[in-house]
């Protein structure tokens, strides 16, 4: 039997799964949240088990031999040895990495390296890399990275405009994420429509906690709406989305901070649907507040569809048309009210929402089959895209 793990790390957790492969059947996920903060927490789902403990995990590379220990008391796998390939996502990948690569000392250094795009990820990934690399010598492991699906954008699209040097100098350019995720569902899609994916224009619409939307125009993502970070784009659950820089020393001034690190970290934990709304960053106790009449929790639920629809109106003009609105991720995949708030905003481009096909959580086109344009719901699975990545590259 041949085992994948697919592992995302972020800065305080590391995610994962184990995944069957080919037969694609997931045998164990879980996670390890506040590392390297106190009470941390791991959990693990395999069958009908369940298991969650607290304790102190001071880093990642402890975390990950917690994670082996907990594998192997639980028999999750009989030996390590089953676990034939690892893969790693990456959220900066640069202007380097316009593929998955074989991990190597050279690519968990050049990992580390890009640190400076990704301060909070990419550092501890390259830790993690590293900590498989030594106790699974004798697997397969592949970075799949979040921006290398983005690295197709034209010039035109991804030179922000500033002197151009800062670009040449310092690759001060726009790069996007979620690659991953904007690359399994529109390759979902045109199998969905029954079209050739390269000559297909679609926006998808990748809409958790962290949100952002694509233009993908004959099977290459051509715009993206996060920037140099993913502090970009639409307003997400803690991030601001779009905003004037001006407003940085504006604010800085007004609230006494003199660190401007201190004020892109209320930008990015301390804004969007949570910063509006005062009540949350989840969108489902935004949507609830709202219910019972708070007036800031409604603005937060308004403004979130207004950031979308003005992307999706960006993205018909870039790609001069659409063939299909595609919507997935926590809130694109479960709400069906969002999408339809979405989508009978921007009917003018032959797009509609049919409300009985809506009305659903799984793949489905959601449009009527009068709709010019289709509107298509496909929950995500970026876990599996990574396993896919690890075979493919084995
Ligand atoms: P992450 O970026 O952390 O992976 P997810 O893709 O899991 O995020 O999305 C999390 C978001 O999805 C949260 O805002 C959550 O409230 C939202 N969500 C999940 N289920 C629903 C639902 N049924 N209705 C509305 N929002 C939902």
């Amino acid at each position: 039997m041949s085992k994948t793990m697919a592992i995302n790390a972020g800065s305080s957790s590391l995610k994962f799964q184990i995944i069957e492969m080919p037969e694609e059947i997931v045998l164990a996920k879980g996670l390890v949240e506040r590392i390297g903060l106190n009470d941390s927490k791991f959990s693990l789902e395999f069958g009908d088990t369940e298991i969650e403990f607290t304790q102190d995990i001071p880093d990642h590379d402890v975390a990950v031999t917690i994670l082996f220990d907990q594998l192997a008391e639980h028999k999750v796998v009989d030996s390590l040895e089953e676990i034939t390939g690892v893969g790693h996502r990456v959220v900066a990948g640069g202007e380097l990495f316009k593929e998955s690569a074989v991990v190597t000392d050279e690519v968990i250094q050049q990992v580390a390296d890009l640190g400076e795009f990704a301060p909070l990820h990419n550092p501890a990934e390259a830790v993690v890399m590293r900590a498989f690399k030594e106790r699974l010598p004798h697997a397969s492991m592949a970075a799949i990275f979040d921006t290398s699906f983005h690295t197709t954008m034209p010039a035109v699209n991804y030179i922000y405009s500033l002197p151009y040097e800062y670009y040449e100098d310092f690759q001060a350019r726009k790069y996007g994420a979620h690659g991953t995720s904007h690359a399994y569902v529109s390759r979902r899609a045109a199998e969905m429509l029954g079209k050739p994916y390269e000559e297909l224009k679609i926006i998808t619409c990748h809409l958790g906690n962290g949100a952002s939307i694509t233009a993908v125009q004959n099977g290459k993502s051509v715009d993206t709406s996060m920037g140099f970070t993913p502090l970009a784009g639409v307003t997400m659950g803690t991030r601001t989305g779009d905003i004037d820089a001006s407003l940085l020393p504006f604010l800085m001034d007004k609230l006494g901070i003199t660190d401007v690190n201190e004020m892109v970290n209320i930008l990015n934990k301390k804004s969007g649907l949570l910063g509006i709304s005062g009540v949350s960053s989840d969108m489902r106790d935004v949507e609830n507040a709202a219910g019972e009449g708070n007036e800031r929790a409604q603005l937060a639920l308004d403004i979130f569809v207004n950031r979308v629809q003005k992307y999706i109106g960006q993205y018909v003009a870039v790609m001069n048309g659409v063939d299909a609105i595609v919507f997935t991720a926590g809130i694109g995949e479960n709400s069906a009210t969002t999408r339809a708030a979405i989508i009978n905003g921007v009917t003018t481009f032959g797009c509609d929402i049919d409300p009985e096909r809506n009305n659903t959580r799984k793949e489905a086109i959601v449009s009527s089959d009068a709709a010019k344009v289709a509107v298509i719901n496909i929950p995500t699975d970026e876990e599996m895209e990574i396993a896919r990545e690890v075979e493919r590259l084995k």
